[in-house]
Order: structure tokens, then C-alpha cells, then sequence
């Protein structure tokens, strides 16, 4: 029984980071105080079960049955506002870029804490997600690069997906391959930041 970092989810927790200013990554095995509890942070295997985390979507079911697939990012007032806002704005208008995101914990003021889910509705949340937004993402895409990637754009406020934008400058080629060799320094910082993390739990 063993929860790992999945290596792309890594990827997306930095780099979400180092584009939103203030933000700071605050974990993706350890961060809730409720992890214990089940839930997104720890993997499928690692579950009680019957957790709402594995049982309520189809989408729950794939992916490594050892990946968690849940970030913290912490943040202060303003960047949360402005990123939770994004994050709304988007699931209401189910833009295909928050497709993997399965609901989150935010606040539209810095002040008060509340959770919004894929299919729309919205509840209470515990006070710390006042300051530290935390985002669940359906196990299936928790290492799915393009679509963690296309989530951070809707984050940082991008208009489009960067994948798409690379498909209308007609370089899809050159993109690809240049795409291909920046995942894969990612994919090997990320994967060692993996280890890193693992070690740390010990
Ligand atoms: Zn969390």
C-alpha cells in the first residue's frame, strides 16, 4: 500500500507555482489535515473504502492505482481570488480545459472558504482554503500533461489552451518535437522531485 506524486501532476504543481505570483506549493501526498481521512491525497489503493474520492465518477476508476491526485497550492488574497474566479468561471461554462479538475477548494475574497465541484454545485470548505487552494483532479488525468496543462491556463487567466495555440501557428511538427523534449526535462525534474518527496514521507 503506497501513494506516489504522479511526475506530471509534479510538473503542474511547479510550474502553476512559479507562474501565479505569491503561489507556493504546499503538497500533494501530505498538505490537507483530512488526508488522513481519504480523499484525493492519497492513492486508490491507500483509500477506506467507499470514499467519495473512488466511488462517485466512471473517471475515478482509471489511472495508477498508487498516484495521488490532489495539489495545494497556497497563495495570498488577491492571487486566490483571482485564481478561484478563473476556476468557476470555467467549470460554468464547462471549458473543456478544466475537464480534469473534479472539484476544488478556494475563495472568491481570501476570506471565506468554500468548494465547487464539476457538476456545479458549491458548499462549505475548511478555513484554511482561505489561503491555500486545493485542487482535486479525476484520478484517470492525474498524469495526463496536456490536460493538467490546459487546467494551468485557465489558473494564470490564458485566453486559450497552449496546445491549441501551438496548432494554429501551422508549426504543429517543429511544436510537437520541441513540446516532446520540454515534457521530457520536466517529466525527469519531476520524477526526482517524486523520490524526493517519497523519502520525506518515510
Ligand atoms: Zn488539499
Amino acid at each position: 500500500m503506497v501513494t506516489i506524486a504522479p511526475p506530471n501532476l509534479v510538473s503542474f504543481a511547479l510550474t502553476s507555482c512559479a507562474a501565479i505570483p505569491t503561489a507556493k506549493y504546499s503538497g500533494i501526498i501530505v498538505g490537507c489535515a483530512s488526508a488522513a481521512e481519504g480523499g484525493y491525497h492519497i492513492s486508490r489503493e491507500d483509500q477506506p473504502p467507499g470514499n467519495y474520492s473512488i466511488s462517485h465518477y466512471p473517471a475515478d476508476a482509471g489511472g495508477d492505482r498508487q498516484w495521488a491526485s490532489a495539489v495545494d497550492i497556497s497563495m495570498e488574497p488577491r492571487e486566490m481570488g483571482n485564481v478561484t474566479h478563473r476556476l468557476t468561471r470555467a467549470l460554468s461554462a464547462a471549458d473543456p480545459r478544466a475537464s480534469a479538475l473534479r472539484a476544488f477548494n478556494g475563495s472568491l475574497n481570501g476570506k471565506t472558504a468554500l468548494r465547487w465541484e464539476c457538476d456545479g454545485a458549491v458548499g462549505t470548505a475548511a478555513p484554511e482554503h482561505a489561503h491555500c487552494l486545493h485542487l482535486e483532479i479525476f484520478r484517470s488525468r492525474a498524469n495526463d500533461l496536456r490536460a493538467l496543462f490546459d487546467l494551468m491556463s485557465v489558473m494564470v487567466g490564458a485566453d486559450s489552451s497552449p496546445f491549441e495555440e501551438c496548432a494554429v501557428e501551422q508549426v504543429h511538427g517543429h511544436i510537437e518535437r520541441s513540446l516532446d523534449s520540454i515534457c521530457a526535462r520536466i517529466t525527469d525534474i519531476a520524477n526526482r522531485l517524486t523520490l524526493m518527496e517519497r523519502h520525506e514521507q518515510r
